[in-house]
């Protein structure tokens, strides 16, 4: 029979690798707790109308990457594209607006589901971390969220970045700038690609984001939304900056980093890798919302910002770094025995040092000792111990180092306190 494979797009993490997945996600967790962010967990699936809505008819992810279906009542249901329509859903549907403490702080980490091509860094299923602030808007919050999204390459030795931030100002300094931009662009629309010519008049911003046209002399000399923003949007953004300044977050300001949609405001930013040889840069990107939850259906007034950045880029990134994680491959014990009745009580005794919190195997085949020393340094055992029927008598074992091969005797009773304070040391 023929074998079957991952669906295209996807891919299986193998035990080494979920070694690094874990480290990652508990070092992402951490520093979300660091930062008072709690985590938010939502289905993976949604109704289709909540992306629609919440990310946006003209969006590439809208138009060309969901995954969606009929479930067996004919309702449309859709694969999370990403996290923060549903978290603005929930946020709405259980009145996390009326709880005592405002902004609500929030983060999330789990699979999304976008029909892509496939390329490196490309997935049809990714994991996605990201964090939402909702309820209240401040400068200083903008400044952390950036702050914190930097700060976890940084925590990760990626020193290689750089944050691009615009301002998108409001509604209706977006308005006076998607005129202009049309003017710009119309009297040669027909040099740009088929996309650009379809966001000509639906959504012209979006034109400054094309991949095919970056390149286009016109993209340069495009007026710059920065020039449309009024006092109030201006000493907004400059706050947000002077913050950054504090927070020694390194930042340049980007005139074409734009999001089209309506409830995107102010504050737009991505942190990029600064290293030629990646050709996706963009490791994370985020932004100002203030319009998303009233978009949603919830009440007036609550403003909100947020990131997402995926765990295979920042494993990518983390490899064209060169950056090694520290991860634990050891065990802690090899339990070795000779004999039958020894290796009855070995299972016994791996079992009970296992329960007591050590890192504990011991053979299943009562292999000859060589084969079983071999076993022991395949786990890269830091100790081991051999049982026979002496050391059952006596009620003591040697316990070898594996790294120095000194030896000492120790009684089994007090086995779990030596290796701990081992280890310990
Ligand atoms: P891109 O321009 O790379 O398509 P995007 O604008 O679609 O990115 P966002 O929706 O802002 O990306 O998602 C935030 C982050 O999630 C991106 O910066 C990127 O690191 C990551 N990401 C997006 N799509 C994928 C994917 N298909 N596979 C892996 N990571 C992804
Ligand atoms: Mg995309």
């Amino acid at each position: 029979m023929s074998i079957i494979n991952v669906p295209r797009g996807t891919q299986d993490i193998l035990p080494k690798e979920s070694k690094k997945w874990q480290y990652v996600e508990e070092k992402l967790r951490n520093i979300s707790n660091n930062f008072c962010y709690d985590e938010i967990r939502t289905p993976i699936f949604e109704s289709t109308e909540l992306f629609a809505r919440g990310v946006g008819d003209t969006t590439d992810i809208v138009q060309k990457e969901m995954y969606t279906f009929l479930d067996k009542s004919d309702r449309s249901i859709t694969l999370r594209p990403e996290g923060t329509a549903g978290t603005v859903r929930s946020y709405i549907e259980n009145k996390l607006f009326a709880e005592v403490i405002k902004p609500q702080k929030l983060f999330y980490i789990g699979p999304m589901f976008r029909y892509e091509r496939k390329q490196k860094g490309r997935y049809r299923q990714f994991v996605q971390y990201g964090v939402e602030v909702i309820g209240e808007e401040s400068p200083k919050i903008d400044a952390e969220v950036i702050s914190l999204g930097y700060n976890i390459y940084k925590s990760f030795g990626i020193n290689n970045i750089k944050v691009s931030v615009n301002s998108l100002g409001n509604p209706s300094e977006r308005k006076a700038y998607n005129e202009a931009l049309v003017k710009h662009f119309e009297p040669r629309i027909g040099e740009f690609c088929k996309d650009c010519n379809s966001r000509l008049y639906k959504n012209p911003m979006r034109i400054l984001d094309c991949k095919v046209d970056a390149n286009h002399e016109l993209m340069q000399s495009a007026p710059r939304l920065l020039d449309f923003l009024g006092e109030e949007s201006i000493s907004y953004f400059n706050e947000v900056l002077k913050h950054l300044d504090n927070l020694g977050v390194k930042y340049e300001i980007d005139h074409n980093l734009v999001r089209g949609l309506d409830y995107y405001t102010h504050t737009a930013f991505e942190i990029m890798i600064d290293n030629p040889n990646v050709e996706l840069k963009t490791l994370c990107g985020g932004g100002r919302y203030n319009g998303l939850v009233e978009m949603l259906g919830g009440p007036e007034g609550e403003k909100g910002i947020g990131f997402a950045l995926s765990i295979e880029r920042l494993l990518l990134a983390l490899e064209s770094e060169n950056i090694e994680l520290p991860i634990e491959e050891s065990i802690d014990l090899f339990v070795v025995s000779m004999g039958q009745s020894a290796g009855d009580f070995a299972v016994k005794l791996t079992n009970d040092l296992r329960l007591a919190g050590l890192k504990v195997q011991n053979d299943y085949f009562d292999k000859k000792i060589k084969a079983q020393m071999k076993l022991a340094d395949r786990y890269k055992a830091k100790y081991t111990i051999i049982i026979g029927d002496t050391e059952i008598e006596e009620g003591k074992v040697t316990v070898k180092n594996m790294e120095n091969f000194t030896q000492e005797s120790v009684q089994i009773n007090e086995l779990k306190k030596y290796i701990e304070d081992k280890l310990g040391e």
